[in-house]
């Protein structure tokens, strides 16, 4: 710290993307960790309305920082569902005996990753809502509920509804996914399928919604619960032909449940956009702020894989004294994270137009063995690639 309330770093956000984004900078620059300030509007364990499934590539990540996330509650998911109203593929992990992927729930396992920045030395403000910056020749000013802070470098890891990114891409069209989600007890115990598998079925894509509906399993307070709900990745300009919260009380009913008996919530995801600018002079974003899975809208492992190319872009600025942060946005798209990202949007946007119930039925039903193949290849694994 060089003087109160001035740092070289301030992270907004102390989600997935933030935190990563810190632990990276302790790995490759470990100096600048007590001159770095993380800025949490609210308190860990903090509610995050998140379907909670993290693929392995999260967990290679992970790894590479030194976490073993078996230390946070979690299910292992058998078999993943991949299907047209009921009926599909599966998959699961390559080698014989793996699971598809994991699920934690969001509060345990944020606050986990906040609490392993703590024990590496950072300092996190708690409770203290970021609300603009100003990113001048020579800083940034990052005005708060709680006063005003200075920095060289600001990092926006403030999710999907990013008050960094507003303030240097004020003007932009909205990319973001519409989310809801419901929590519910464990399926009946004559259920036909598995309580340990995850299920995703693209039976609402004929009418005009962009996505699927999700059904996983997951540990509440220790008790088994179930996170359904359903994902529209709006990258079309085309609006659904019923309300998101109609299609999901239709699936709900199929499956003998009501969704008036539950809670709903609601929260958006924004999507990548190649075409989109990442970063100003002294400024990065990372994470939902930048933009992560317009396919699946899964985020949690691209939001932990951003941390990495940011931390890397801070460490070389704070080197040759260069905080444009010009290359940032090239790192991102030549690494295979963002090859992946920018596959997933163009797969949305293809494979989303295409309405017909036959194609969906015959694609999930008949395609499995291709599925399978090009997802792999593709759209996940993008770790193992970059390892390579
Ligand atoms: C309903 C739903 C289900 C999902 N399911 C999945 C899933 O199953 N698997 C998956 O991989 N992804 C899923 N996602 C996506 C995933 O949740 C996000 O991509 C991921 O959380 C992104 O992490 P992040 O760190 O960028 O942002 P966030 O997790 O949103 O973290 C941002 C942090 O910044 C803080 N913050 C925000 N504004 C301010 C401010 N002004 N000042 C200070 N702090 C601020 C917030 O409190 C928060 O702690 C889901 C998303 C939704 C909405």
């Amino acid at each position: 710290m060089l003087n109160a309330n001035h740092y070289d770093i301030i992270i907004v956000g102390a989600g997935p993307a933030g935190i990563s984004t810190a632990l990276h900078l302790a790995n490759l620059a470990p100096e600048l960790v007590p001159r770095t300030l993380i800025l949490e509007k609210a308190r860990h364990p903090r509610p995050k309305l998140c379907g909670g499934g993290i693929l392995p590539d999260a967990e290679v990540v992970l790894c590479q920082l030194g976490l073993d996330i078996t230390e946070v509650p979690h299910v292992d998911v058998d078999w993943a569902h991949f299907d047209y109203d009921g009926q599909g593929m599966t998959m699961r992990g390559e080698k014989k005996g793996l699971f598809a992927f994991r699920v934690i729930r969001r509060h345990e396992f944020d606050a986990w990753l906040a609490a392993k920045a703590r024990e590496r030395g950072f300092l996190i403000h708690e409770n203290t809502a970021v609300k603009s910056i100003t990113a001048t020749e020579s800083g940034v000013v990052v005005t708060t509920d709680q006063g005003e802070y200075h920095a060289a470098v600001v990092v926006g890891a403030d999710g999907s509804n990013s008050i960094v990114r507003r303030a240097i891409i004020p003007h932009e069209d909205l990319h973001v996914a519409r989310l809801l989600e419901i929590v519910t007890e464990p399926k009946p115990e004559k259920s036909f399928h598995k309580q340990s598998d995850s299920f995703f079925d693209f039976v609402v894509v004929p009418q005009g919604i962009q996505g699927y509906v999700w059904d996983f399993p997951a540990v509440e307070k220790g008790k088994p619960v179930r996170v359904r709900g359903i994902y529209d990745s709006n990258v079309l300009s085309f609006k659904a032909d019923v309300p998101l919260a109609f299609a999901l009380d239709e699936e709900f009913g199929r499956h003998g449940l009501h969704l008036s008996d539950y809670k709903l919530e609601g929260a958006p995801i924004r999507w990548f956009d190649a075409k989109s600018d990442f970063s100003a002079p002294r400024v990065l974003l990372v994470g939902d702020a930048a933009g992560v899975d317009a396919l699946f809208g899964e985020g949690i492992s691209i939001a932990l894989g951003y941390g990495g190319f940011a931390a890397q872009a801070i460490q070389d600025a704070f080197t040759k004294k260069d905080f444009s942060f010009r290359g940032y946005k090239r790192s991102i798209l030549q690494a295979e994270l963002g090859k992946a990202l920018r596959r997933r949007t163009w797969m949305a946007k293809l494979f989303y137009r295409l309405r017909s119930a036959r194609f969906q039925a015959f694609i999930w039903r008949k395609m499995g063995w291709f599925i399978e193949w090009a997802v792999r290849a593709f759209f996940i694994e993008w770790t193992r690639r970059q390892e390579r």
